[in-house]
């Protein structure tokens, strides 16, 4: 479904986990961040691509590797893609078999591929996509391979896994990158006057009050664990999260375990 839909940028929504997909419509450049996750969904975003085409060239940017960002990727053959050097130098089977096992659970048959990067990010920088210029930030924690970024004329920041209003923390990577990421966004949200936020799961937000508010409620609650269970009031609680909970407190309690142990040896 679409989520919001304004003259220079669509957010489609899933029906998984309200997992966004956003398309920037430009003068010249069509940009596609993260196409997913059902074929109908995926088909919607490819036939309103074509609708606006009227021969412009035609982006897709991932924001990382995890399997539910790039399942899309057999829909935009014809793509210039864009993602960052971790994303092109990791390795995605076990992503791509999290595909196959979603396909055949659900009997759906599609082509599984990782995404073939064209343009790759390796550091903070700004790119000019047609005329454009997008600004990435590698933002690791979440996941390796983890990049957002900002659509400079639109003041639009799209964060990918952070910056949600409907689900906590997921620490798949590193705990103290995940809140240097968190820095980092909370400052770009300042120093761009971000005007819309993105998250790659919920709701956009336009008020910059609450961006903040959701990337440093993110931050209280890694800064709690292991311990304390800092739960915003904005996180619905039921058994999916608490079990991601318990995966996040275990993480962190076990890096500090080895934390421990290196100090020990010294
Ligand atoms: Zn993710």
């Amino acid at each position: 479904m679409i989520q919001v839909r304004l003259q220079p940028f669509t957010v489609y929504e899933s029906a998984l986990m309200r997992t966004t997909s956003t398309l920037i419509d430009t003068e010249d450049s069509l940009i596609l961040i993260d196409p997913n996750w059902l074929p109908e969904e995926v088909a919607t975003i490819r036939r309103d691509i074509e609708l606006k085409r009227q021969g412009k060239k035609l982006y897709v940017i991932y924001t990382h590797q995890h399997y539910d960002h790039i399942i899309g990727a057999y829909a935009f053959p014809d793509a210039t893609v864009i993602a960052s050097k971790a994303f092109v130098e990791t390795d995605a089977s076990a992503q791509l078999e999290e595909i196959k096992t979603f396909y055949e659970q659900y009997y759906i048959d599609r082509p599984i591929q990782k995404p073939v990067v064209d343009i790759i990010i390796s550091e903070d920088s700004t790119v000019d996509l047609g005329a454009t210029p997008i600004t990435f930030y590698l933002t690791p924690g979440h996941e390796a391979t983890h990049m957002s970024l900002i659509v400079e004329p639109l003041r639009l920041l799209v964060c990918g896994d952070y910056g949600s209003n409907i689900e906590p923390p997921f620490i798949e990577h590193d705990a103290e990158a995940y809140l240097e990421s968190l820095q980092k966004l909370q400052s770009a949200v300042y120093e761009h006057e971000i005007r819309w936020l993105i998250p790659g799961h919920g709701d956009l937000c336009d008020d910059r009050s609450k961006m903040i508010e959701r990337l440093s409620a993110a931050e209280e609650y890694i800064l709690a664990l292991p311990e304390e269970r800092v739960w915003s009031p904005l996180w619905p609680e039921h058994a999916f999260f608490n079990r991601v909970h318990e995966r996040n407190r275990k993480y962190v309690e076990q890096k500090e375990h080895e934390r421990e142990a290196r100090q020990r040896d010294y």
